[in-house]
């Protein structure tokens, strides 16, 4: 068989199980999986020999701050850092300006995002107060899914209870997602300002500020409402078992509804906030090292549906605004290029997780969800030849300043990682070389959902 690019001698992770396999890929696509042979003709050959060839990771939950705060990162930097940490598909949720809740603000992102990105990408609408028609047509321009706060910030329209159940009833026979950050805005409120009346403004401070309580409280009433009104919901960035526990509850009962967790509610936790200061500020809160075992237990449940980066980034003097009074500090991480080799570590190499549940929570579970799959999320033939390589055998620490995206900071600066990737391949063309980005700026492409209802 003739390819465009062969992938030789790897551990191919697939639905059906890891084999021993060479990857055939050729217009953007793979076309087969077998053993190849001396009349196979590729243009380019890629020898892997012990590495993982995993379906390349989709992260549906980044911030890359383009257009409107384009001083921290735009679409080409978060979108190489992306492709340097083997994902290989974003969806971008808004905290951009101006918002896009409302289809023209949309389609200029998405035009921007198109000249930049270096991965392909989905986007997410905003929700606003009255914002309901301009909703149906992002959805016709290719909206990934909806997201919505229950905290209020000065950027983001804050809906109330009134106003998320009509929208949930809006989008329950639409096939598309409603994602929500869950924090009730009263139990934040009252204890942030609490804390600031005591005087504890330090980084150790800041969770009590945003307590577990307020988490859980949240995500019970919007199960329920998804439960209620039928529509779909995905939980953002759960970090408690207790509110994993309620998912799966309703779950049980009929909700439509997936959750989600992040790096820094699995390797960190609130005992390090003094060493990390502003830098390991990010809402909710990291929480208390009993919960991030209770986590783990989520995860070899089978309770959490994937793993995303949540990455959200500032520049130093933006974070550092925090430094006398840490509530002031804007809140959010960076990790899109190490989300999944942290979690690669930490999971598969030191707790034993299997590497087909690696590839589930990194790639196929959300590519099932926001509707990207078959297209993505496995490695199969017909499917978008998106393969993250990961050589399971390096041992490297994390560098700050060797990351991609444009703030070089990050909460794990010399932390320890077992596993690394080596090249990202993007529609059948090498994006990452394991040392720089190669891709070409715009060769990423826009990816609308495919809805099984309109
Ligand atoms: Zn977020």
């Amino acid at each position: 068989m003739n390819c465009s690019l062969l992938i030789k001698n790897g551990r191919v992770v697939t639905e059906e199980g890891t084999l021993s396999a060479d990857v055939f890929i050729e217009e953007g696509k793979i076309v087969h999986i077998g053993k190849s042979g001396e009349e196979d003709k590729a243009e380019k050959v890629i020898d892997v020999k012990g590495q993982f060839v995993l379906p390349g990771f989709i992260d549906p939950h980044v911030h890359f701050n383009d257009p409107g705060l384009t001083n921290s990162e735009d679409f080409y930097t978060g979108t190489s850092a992306a492709a340097a940490g083997g994902v290989t598909t974003v969806l971008e949720h808004p905290l951009t300006f101006p918002l896009p809740d409302n289809l023209k603000a949309f389609n200029e992102k998405k035009e921007i995002a198109e000249s930049k990105a270096v991965v392909d990408f989905g986007l997410f609408g905003a929700c606003s107060e009255k914002n309901q028609g301009e909703m149906k047509q992002m959805m016709e321009s290719g909206a990934s899914a909806f997201k919505t706060f229950l905290t209020y910030s000065p950027e983001i329209p804050k809906l109330d209870d009134g106003q998320i159940t009509e929208r949930m009833a809006f989008l329950a026979d639409k096939d598309v997602i409603l994602a929500i950050h869950c924090e009730n805005n009263d139990i934040v409120n009252y204890y942030t300002n609490e804390m600031r009346c005591l005087g504890r403004t330090k980084p150790e401070d800041y969770p009590d500020g945003r307590p577990e309580i307020s988490e859980i409280e949240a995500v019970s009433r919007m199960t329920l409402f998804a439960q209620e009104t039928g529509c779909k919901v995905n939980i953002a960035h759960c970090t408690l078992q207790a509110a994993v526990n309620i998912v799966d509850d309703r779950r049980r009962n009929g909700a439509d509804v997936s959750v989600e967790t992040c790096p820094q509610y699995l390797l960190l936790n609130r005992t390090m906030l003094p060493e990390l200061g502003v830098f390991g500020i990010c809402n909710p809160p990291l929480r208390r090292e009993e919960e991030v075992s209770k986590l783990w237990d989520c995860i070899f449940d089978g309770k959490i549906d994937w793993i995303c980066s949540d990455h959200a980034t500032y520049t130093v003097e933006e974070k550092m605004e925090g430094r006398e009074d840490i509530f002031k500090t804007p809140a959010g991480v960076t990790s899109v290029e190490l989300c999944c080799q942290l979690f690669f570590s930490e999971g598969v190499m030191k707790r034993g997780l299997s590497i087909e549940a690696f590839a589930d929570l990194t790639s196929t579970n959300a590519a099932k969800r926001y509707n990207l799959y078959p297209q993505k999320g496995h490695i199969a033939v017909g499917a978008d030849a998106d393969i993250a390589i990961l050589n399971p055998e390096e041992i490297w620490t994390v560098d700050d300043k060797s990351l991609k995206q444009m703030m070089k900071w990050s909460p794990y600066n010399g932390m320890e990682v077992r596993g690394k990737i080596t090249k990202t391949i993007v529609n059948g063309i090498e994006a990452y070389d394991g040392k720089e980005v190669i891709a070409e700026k715009g060769s990423g492409r826009f990816i609308a959902p495919v809805r099984k209802v309109k």
